[in-house]
């Protein structure tokens, strides 16, 4: 499940959960840039539910480190906000191997959530430890076959290599559809 602002959230199926991982996981490896980006990253690599489990996954938008600056936290808010757009522009998501029917309405939802969402009051939740990995933990090593950021250090392989998705077709170099 992933929580906003004041009880609000996110509640979806697990397949639908997967789907929202998916498309969150296409947006993120084409944008982040910054140390945070992968840190993110590694975050939505950890919602893998075939490694971690069905149902089990989550995060809460007051998890995440949003900074200690205004400056810091505008940043933050305008990288999620960039990551669902690009992903309600549905980047890519000719090369997933099946329909993403639901997906639209989830990011919608979600961005929603994160643009209410009051940074300040991530601050006092962030000492409990269970936000974003560290920067040592940060997602920056790409799988070769789906083109995606992989779930290393955690694991080795992307949220498409656990879910025995063949290799993607690539944009250039491969072969055409
Ligand atoms: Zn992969």
């Amino acid at each position: 499940m992933f929580h906003g602002r004041d009880g609000r959230h996110l509640e979806m199926t697990n397949g639908g959960t997967a789907v929202f991982v998916d498309v969150l996981v296409l947006a993120v490896s084409a944008l982040a840039r910054d140390a945070w980006d992968f840190r993110f990253a590694a975050l939505l690599t950890l919602q893998d539910q075939n490694v971690m489990g069905r149902g089990v996954v989550g995060f809460g938008l007051a998890d995440l480190d949003w900074g200690d600056t205004p400056q810091e936290r505008a940043a933050v808010r305008d990288f999620l906000l960039r990551v669902l757009d690009l992903a309600l522009s549905r980047h890519r998501w000719e090369e997933l191997p099946y329909e993403p029917a639901r997906a639209e309405g989830y990011l919608r939802t979600y961005r929603a959530m994160v643009e209410e969402f009051d940074p300040a009051t991530a601050a006092e939740t962030k000492a409990r430890g269970r936000g974003l990995p560290g920067p040592h933990e940060a997602a920056t090593a790409s799988c070769v076959p789906h083109r995606v950021l992989d779930a290393l250090p955690f694991w080795e392989g992307c949220v498409f290599c656990t879910a025995g998705v063949g290799a993607m077709p690539g944009t250039s170099g491969g072969p055409a559809r």
